[in-house]
């Protein structure tokens, strides 16, 4: 079975309209088929949509980064946050130092304690994506072997 390498430019809306993202002005992006490189419920649409074509794709929250789940909201004193100054509602930090630390967001402050809520920014949110088709083609046996896509041209790295 031969995979797909799509090339998309995107605009991300939450369903109020909102702007959230979007590659238009720069690199559109590349994925692999089945290799979950963007999520689940858009590649789904994505793929068969022929290379030109536009299309508005709704993906439900279950489907993109998933339901919010209180059991991700933990109150911790502010003195275990390794961050000085002052902090706000609505702000966002890496729990870790590891580059894939999960982000969270500060979503309360109670005295010298802090709410925090490990829920993907986007959890909970319905997404919809402009998205515009600018390429497709077989991925090469270096992509496989990979299991990324190498761009729009699968050149080699
Ligand atoms: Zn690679």
């Amino acid at each position: 079975m031969s995979k797909s390498v799509v090339t998309f430019h995107y605009t991300l809306k939450d369903p109020s309209g909102r702007l959230l993202d979007s590659s238009i002005g720069g690199q559109p992006i590349s994925f692999l088929e089945g290799a979950g490189q963007i999520i689940e419920g858009l590649e789904k649409q994505i793929l068969g949509v022929p290379v030109g074509a536009k299309r508005v794709i709704q993906v439900v929250a279950a489907e993109a980064y998933g339901e919010r789940d209180d059991s991700q909201l933990q109150r911790v004193p502010r003195s275990a946050i390794p961050f000085e100054g002052e902090l706000s509602v609505g702000d966002q930090f890496q729990a870790g130092e590891d580059q894939f630390a999960p982000v969270v967001t500060v979503a309360g402050i109670e005295g010298d304690h802090i709410l925090l809520d490990a829920n993907h920014p986007l959890a909970g949110v319905d997404l919809t994506f402009d998205v515009e088709i600018v390429g497709s083609r077989p991925a090469n046996a270096e992509e496989l072997t990979h299991g990324h896509a190498h761009g729009a041209d699968g050149a080699p790295h």
